[in-house]
């Protein structure tokens, strides 16, 4: 804001030159009336006098701007300059008096004001650089940190790949060896090799899945699927281990769950199956029951609540546990632990897999009377025409389909592999051809074009891929319709996705389940024969 002058401004010098006339004025006033009186008054010398008077005014007035009013111009244009952030010493007029006292201390304080300036903006600089350097490291870090976590990633997939290979065959054999006639001994020796498997299985997935879901790999499917089949499934899969202990399991479910719903299945399975086991596990006596009711809508449309509880009679959990046994690895007591075994990680999973779908797990539990489970999950009901239409499209496995005649391409790389394949479908009677990678399935097939009615087809392997060779099957017309089943030990996130991508038409995890695999190629069959 430019400093305006007071609205009654009158310079000093013309305040002074204004007093000093008055002044002598009055002595001369006082001089002519006294002439007056006096009979001596002469014209003349009056008018010399006020003209002496008009004269020494006018000097008065042109000395005191000099001497005064001047410096203290240039003080008020200097100090304007000063709020405008220009430091300018300004010209001090040698008088040796109080104005010069005044220019040289204020030419002080410019000295000042530009020194702490300086000074400030060193410090401003400085400090610039080191919120640069700062910025930098945290950048590098970032960037290292990002870097380790990708290799984490990488080293998990191959990971996953590496054991799960050996898993499949082993899983794989031992279903095979326990499918032909064995004395009562070597069925039990096997029955508990397959347990152990099984176990080492279960603790590898949990580990892989942690490590998933803490590198924000794990992805949440929105598909429609029907609760009461996948709680059916868990109930279904954990009578064995619950009659083992004469513990029976009992299920409700409410009538107006609809039918069908959008949401994840697989990770509703695991989620139950795993509050599932524990009820198992930490019950020696009693029972397990199993509700599945739905909340009421809230406020913003169509998205609804279902609440899946789980209670047992078992042995529960003191009250300060409670929060702890979502931590991973943390269990309740470790003496308990020792003698029901487990890793302390089916807990932490499963609330991080509830927390991903947007729900909630709770936990109720008194000592010595058992505990309840309550897992609330968001979830969708389907549009009944779109049910309508799934169902049209994916006919009813054909119970009289021949599979005895089906001829199927199995590519794979790993001898062990393709070994365990062949044992599991030998009963069915398919003629199998194998390739060794995804170059040697496409001669085969363009050898002989129509001869194949479904692909196995493993992802990993040399030369070329499961996914190049299924986008180039898919680019020949002959083929458009020829299933591919994607089969594969490499279980991270967005593989399934990749497959389904490229063309495949059904995705199977390895190690795979004879009964799943045999189910899958006899549903496709179906189709084509359709
Ligand atoms: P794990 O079962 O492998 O030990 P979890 O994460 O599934 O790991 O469970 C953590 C701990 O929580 C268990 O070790 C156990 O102490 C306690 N727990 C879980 N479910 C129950 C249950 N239904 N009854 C009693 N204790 C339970």
């Amino acid at each position: 804001m430019e400093n305006q002058k007071p609205s009654n401004f009158r310079s000093l010098s013309s305040k002074f030159s204004i007093f000093t006339g008055v002044l002598l004025m009055w002595v001369v006033l006082v001089n002519t009336l006294w002439d007056i009186r006096r009979h001596t008054f002469d014209a003349m010398k009056g008018a010399v006098l006020c003209a002496i008077v008009v004269l020494t005014a006018g000097l008065i007035s042109r000395f005191t701007m000099r001497v005064m009013a001047r410096p203290l111009e240039m003080l008020q244009y200097a100090m304007t300059a000063v709020r405008q952030g220009k430091f300018e010493r300004i010209q001090i007029s040698t008088t040796g008096d109080e104005i010069e006292y005044l220019g040289e201390t204020f030419n002080r304080m410019i000295d000042e004001l530009q020194k702490s300036h300086q000074e400030i903006r060193e410090h401003r600089e400085l400090l610039e650089e080191r919120i640069r350097q700062r910025t930098d490291e945290l950048e590098r870090a970032k960037n290292s940190a990002l870097a380790a976590s990708q290799a984490k990633s990488e080293f998990l997939a191959n990971m996953s790949h590496e054991l799960r290979t050996p898993m499949n065959g082993m899983l794989g054999m031992l279903d095979v060896v326990m499918d032909s006639k064995l004395d009562t001994d070597q069925r039990e020796q096997l029955e508990i090799a397959q347990r152990c498997a099984y176990s080492l299985l279960a603790l590898l997935n949990d580990i892989l899945d942690l490590s998933k879901i803490e590198a924000g790999k794990m992805m949440i499917e929105q598909v429609p699927f029907t609760i009461r089949t996948v709680l059916e499934d868990c109930v279904k899969s954990s009578s064995a281990p619950a009659a083992q202990k004469g513990i029976s399991i009992h299920c409700e479910f409410e009538d107006e769950i609809p039918g069908e719903l959008v949401g994840d299945p697989l990770r509703v399975r695991q989620i139950v199956a795993n509050l599932l086991s524990n009820a198992i596990k930490f019950t020696d006596r009693g029972k397990v029951h199993l509700s599945l009711s739905l909340e009421s809508p809230v406020a913003d449309g169509e998205r609804r609540f279902m609440r899946i509880a789980i209670r047992d009679t078992g042995m529960g959990i003191e009250p300060a546990k409670l929060s702890l046994i979502f931590e991973k690895f943390t269990q309740a007591d470790n003496s308990i632990t020792r003698k029901y075994g487990g890793t302390g990680l089916g807990l932490a999973i499963t609330k991080r897999l509830v927390d991903m779908q947007g729900g909630r797990v709770l936990v109720d539990s008194e000592v010595g009377k058992g505990s309840t489970f309550t897992v609330l999950l968001p979830c969708v009901p389907t549009d009944s025409a779109a049910k309508e239409e799934t169902q049209q499209a994916v006919p009813a496995l054909a119970p009289h389909a021949e599979p005895g005649a089906a001829r199927l391409l199995l590519v794979e790389d790993n001898l062990v592999n393709q070994k365990v394949v062949v044992a599991m479908l030998r009963k069915k009677g398919y003629a199998i051809d194998i390739a060794n990678d995804g170059r040697e399935a496409l001669t085969k097939l363009d050898a002989r074009p129509n001869h194949y009615q479904i692909v196995l087809m493993d992802v990993q392997m040399p030369v070329m891929d499961g996914i190049e060779a299924t986008r180039t099957i898919r680019k020949n017309a002959v083929w458009e319709r020829l299933p591919i089943i994607a089969m594969t030990a490499h279980a991270m996130n967005g593989d399934q996705e990749r497959c389904m991508q490229a063309g495949m038409n059904s995705y199977i995890s390895k190690p795979v389940q004879p009964a799943h695999l045999i189910a899958t190629i006899e549903k496709h069959l179906a189709v084509n024969a359709a």
